[in-house]
């Protein structure tokens, strides 16, 4: 599983593929807050106890997205692009989480919930893993090399859809 920083990057990417970067510099902002926390969001599970489950799903992706669209959060103008945007960055996370090496169980991610309750897990490791394990010596090792390496993949493919679907005047 990427950490917050990844999971906002992908999100960040797929948010303005969809619905192009917002205009003006606070619209521009707000846009980038919404989507970025959108992509966190689902880790918000950890506080609950209930990790990578129902929140890693296609089914918790159409929820929140039917509510940013009908409550128009800023993202785009219209509720459809909204919906699909919001849907789709969400969607990011639990599918970096399955293209990551993870190292406690469950393993993988709820991904289909509610039509499946099966996890997903590819066993891939094009991002490395996360340890929340503060107390063991490899905590800073193993999540500064994952961070450098998420931010080598996924920073550059932000910077590349931001160029191209910046607003131009
Ligand atoms: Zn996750």
């Amino acid at each position: 599983m990427p950490s917050p920083i990844g999971h906002s990057l992908a999100a960040l990417a797929v948010g303005w593929g969809v619905a192009g970067v917002a205009t003006g510099r606070s619209g521009a902002l707000r846009q980038a807050a919404i989507l970025a926390a959108v992509g966190v969001a689902p880790d918000l599970d950890l506080l609950i106890g209930r990790h990578s489950l129902e929140t890693h799903s296609v089914g918790a992706a159409v929820l929140v997205a039917s509510v940013a669209a009908w409550q128009r959060w800023p993202v785009a103008t219209s509720r459809r692009v909204i919906w699909t945007a919001v849907a789709l960055a969400w969607l990011s996370h639990p599918l970096a989480d399955a293209l990551s090496i993870d190292t406690s169980s469950p393993y993988g991610v709820m991904a289909l919930w509610p039509v499946s309750s099966g996890e997903i897990y590819t066993g891939w490791d094009v991002f490395g893993p996360i340890s929340r394990r503060y107390w063991l010596d490899n905590f800073w090792y193993i999540n500064l090399t994952s961070l450098v390496r998420e931010v080598a993949i996924l920073l550059p493919i932000a910077t590349l859809v931001w160029w191209g679907r910046r607003p131009r005047t």
